[in-house]
């Protein structure tokens, strides 16, 4: 017996997560890397999550597409761990070529192990909304009904729209069998299923996608086989909403948003990746109910609405808010906000297995220290909980039933960013400092920095 040692080169394949609870600026990140990749993958979730993007100039939000499609020449694909709304995917489609991106079509690959978001998904959601006490501020928009049926191994599969009418309305009949009893018993009639008529309008669908659709697996391997190829993978939502590493059982989303979802939606392994990269903002931000310990006081009701003040009466929340734009993109909700908590950033770190991160936003926050936090800003780095000091994040509070509170602070003063700063070494001394407190508590080099709402406005670090 002798053995063989195979050397194998592989395509870069670059990941991008979010750090905290999503809305951290994933998108510039995510396209800085467009511009140099082969394959652009979206590998987790729903129509819930998204980038907008400039295109021709002008402003387009693509819920499922990713955000590569905007870069001439770049592959996309849809991986396996999204839950597909084939309607909104066919808005984005129209809405790119009306933008003038007349090859969206060949572009865009779908793989056909990704899971189909059906219509009824989209009841289910409404009808739990309705029968749930605890609300938790769901989007509505079927994605957690969609990975139930996953889960309860129902779900219809892209590849199913590609069988015979009779052997998709066979899948589609035992698939909302339950469903349609519950439609009925809770006076949602008209919700109920006609297995038929859903088959025959999914077959069209499906005849629609067919050119699109691929074999996940070999298509993702054929470019990570390929030393000259680049894959970047968009990782959407983040790690604390992840249905694996965040504020479960509640406070999450439907799938894992953290590194181990991302890489099993997006056809890919943990020996692909060549780096992880988790992106911050240098503050923190959370849509809806859920636990949030360096929340900073504002105007807002426990189902997260805002309160009418005037503005004289304005908090250091509200003010931060006001400052960021802190506004969900489609609803206009308020975001709740407060400061950078290193307790949540470690954590994300550790169980991503991030290489770098990215802090964005640092812009607003230097400024905002300046102008409406008395000259400093500060970073909670060690909770007051149980009568204790502890440098964790704690998850047994939901048997403890007690709220950890900011204890430890490093207090920076504020910044300016000047135009034309394009570089580290251009940084204000104050921004500078930040960042090097950050990366000694969090334990990785902050690569990327964040100075403005643009594309361009990133500085990427040379000396990490
Ligand atoms: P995602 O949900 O993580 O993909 O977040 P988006 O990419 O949609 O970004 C959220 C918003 O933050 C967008 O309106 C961005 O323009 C804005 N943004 C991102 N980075 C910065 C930054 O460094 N400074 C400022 N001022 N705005 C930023």
């Amino acid at each position: 017996m002798h053995s063989i040692k195979v050397i194998r080169k592989k395509a870069r394949v670059f990941i991008i997560i979010g750090g905290a609870w999503g809305d951290e600026g994933k998108g510039k990140v995510a396209a800085f890397y467009a511009k140099i990749a082969d394959l652009v993958i979206r590998a987790t979730g729903g129509a819930n999550a998204g980038h907008t993007l400039y295109i021709n100039g002008h402003k387009v939000a693509l819920h499922l597409i990713p955000g590569g499609i905007g870069y001439p020449g770049v592959i996309c694909l849809i991986g396996q761990g999204v839950a597909l709304d084939l309607d909104i995917l066919f808005q984005e489609m129209e809405d790119l070529r009306n933008l003038g991106v007349l090859d969206a079509e060949e572009r865009l690959k779908i793989s056909g192990m990704a899971t189909v978001l059906m219509p009824y998904h989209k009841e289910l959601d409404e009808l739990y909304e309705r029968m749930r006490e605890n609300k938790v501020g769901t989007t509505k928009r079927g994605i957690g009904p969609a990975y139930e049926d996953k889960v309860k191994r129902d779900g219809l599969l892209v590849y199913h729209l590609l069988d015979s009418l009779e052997n998709l309305e066979a899948v589609i009949k035992n698939a909302v069998e339950r469903h349609n009893i519950l439609f009925r018993h809770y006076g949602m009639k008209e919700a109920v299923v006609d297995p038929h008529a859903l088959a025959v309008k999914y077959h069209e669908y499906g005849e629609r996608i067919k050119k699109m659709v691929v074999d996940g697996h070999n298509f993702v391997r054929g470019y990570v086989d390929d030393p000259t190829k680049t894959i970047v993978v968009e990782g959407a939502q983040a790690v604390m909403l992840s249905i694996e590493t965040g504020n479960r059982p509640n406070y999450v989303t439907s799938s894992d948003s953290n590194i181990n979802g991302t890489l099993s939606g997006a056809h890919l392994s943990w020996k692909d990746i060549t780096e992880v990269i988790l992106i911050y903002k240098a503050y923190l931000s959370r849509v809806g109910n859920g636990p949030f310990y360096t929340e900073l006081p504002a105007h807002l009701d426990a189902d997260g609405n805002l309160i009418p003040f005037a503005p004289e009466e304005a908090k250091i929340g509200d003010k931060l808010r006001e400052a960021a734009g802190e506004y969900g993109a489609t609803t206009g909700r308020p975001r709740r906000v407060g400061l950078y908590d290193i307790l949540v950033g470690r954590y994300a770190v550790e169980v991503s297995g991030a290489d770098y991160a990215c802090f964005n936003h640092m812009d607003t926050i230097g400024k905002f220290a300046l102008e409406s936090n008395g000259g400093s800003i500060s970073v909670v780095t060690s909770y007051k909980y149980r009568g204790e000091e502890i440098n964790y994040y704690p998850f047994d509070t939901i048997y403890t039933h007690e709220v950890p509170e900011p204890c430890s602070v490093i207090s920076i003063p504020g910044w300016v960013i000047e135009k034309g700063t394009h570089t580290y070494e251009d940084l204000p001394e104050n921004a500078k400092k930040f960042i090097e407190v950050i990366e000694e508590y969090i334990g990785v080099p902050v690569k990327y920095i964040g100075i403005g709402p643009k594309n361009s406005d990133l500085i990427v670090r040379t000396d990490v």
